[in-house]
């Protein structure tokens, strides 16, 4: 029996592979926990798969799966955390070791403390300037129109109980946004710094391609922001044609000074375009409403519940504490 679990999704990791390796023993042998290691292969092209298997016939702790392609980092992790069976918690980190494994000696308190998330947050980040503006600017903009609160400057790196670990798995959304549904969740999170360093060995295996799809997941999972400003602007529109085309009327009217035939031009194309406006984020709205409804996602997660005099065991609940 395990009581954490430290999962980490390898995609093309080879140059890095025993390096990790020798990082999580150290750990192993030096912690007082039992810990299993959950290494995910995310359908890597290079000998990452070959050596992973070596490891797990070496190391019984180890607990090693591979996908039958490139399903990407969420879904690598999304398949760790599912095979993890760690009974009280579960780490996350980047198989590149950008996330020091030795900060769960750190975060291990803070939840025993009774957090049920320890999520790390970056001090500072080791990339270039113009990465680390976009870093930046996209954590702020996502913050400031999310309908939930996701920290700025947390990645995936966090302890999660086994709880939290188990409602993740149960959230049968397709669009996985990890950090995101993390914050949804609930419970009590507590964040704990860190200094992100440089990867070691081998490249990013973040394309600009994926960062842009993962931040398009971060902002169309999180956030109603960009249906309601059609919306917005779609009434300010109509207003603003309804005031226009008064002035133009007025003008029309009491001075004769516009050109023939330009009033009824000017007022119906500016009505029209922002009545057109406004209905495009009405159906918007539908479309939201459909959009949550298709994710399936829990309407409510219970912390406690406390009947006739005891405490009922919440099925999320793990089972050791039961
Ligand atoms: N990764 C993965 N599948 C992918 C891309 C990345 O499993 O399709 C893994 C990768 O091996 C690493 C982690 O996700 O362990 C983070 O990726 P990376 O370090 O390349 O991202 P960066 O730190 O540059 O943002
Ligand atoms: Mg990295």
């Amino acid at each position: 029996m395990y009581n954490i679990s430290i999962v980490a999704p390898l995609y093309n990791e080879e140059e890095i592979f025993s390096s990790l390796v020798n990082r999580l023993n150290d750990l192993v042998e030096k912690s007082t926990e039992n810990i299993e290691i959950v290494l995910v292969n995310d359908g890597s092209s290079d000998k990452t798969e070959n050596l992973m298997h070596q490891t797990a016939l070496t190391y019984s702790n180890y607990n090693c799966i591979s996908l039958a392609r490139n399903f990407g980092h969420q879904n690598a992790i999304t398949a760790g955390l599912s095979l993890a069976r760690g009974t009280e918690a579960i780490l996350i980190i980047d198989g590149d070791l950008q996330d020091p494994p030795e900060l769960l000696t750190q975060m291990l308190p803070l939840m025993r403390k009774g957090s049920d998330v320890v999520y790390a947050v970056r001090k500072k980040r080791e990339v270039s300037f113009f990465k680390n503006m976009a870093y930046k600017i996209f954590y702020r903009v996502l913050s400031a129109i999310s309908y939930i609160k996701i920290p700025i400057d947390s990645g995936d790196f966090s302890l999660l109980s086994r709880r939290v670990v188990d409602i993740l798995n149960a959230m049968p959304e397709e669009s996985r946004y990890l950090r995101g549904m993390r914050s949804w969740i609930g419970f009590k999170q507590t964040a704990i710094e860190y200094d992100r360093v440089e990867r070691a060995e081998g490249e990013t295996k973040y394309s600009l391609k994926k960062l842009i799809q993962l931040a398009y997941m971060g902002i169309f999972n999180f956030s109603t922001f960009p249906v309601k400003i059609i919306k917005r602007i779609g009434y300010v529109s109509v207003i603003f044609s309804i005031m226009y085309a008064s002035y133009t009327l007025y003008r029309k009217l009491i001075f004769n000074d516009v050109p023939e035939g330009f009033t009824t031009l000017i007022i119906v194309i500016m009505f029209f375009s922002g009545i057109q406006m406004f209905f495009l984020g009405i159906i918007g709205e539908y479309l939201l409403n459909i959009f949550f409804q298709v994710k399936g996602r829990p309407l409510f997660i219970i912390k406690d519940q406390i009947r006739d005099g005891s405490t009922v065991d919440i099925l999320h609940h793990q089972e050791s504490k039961a």
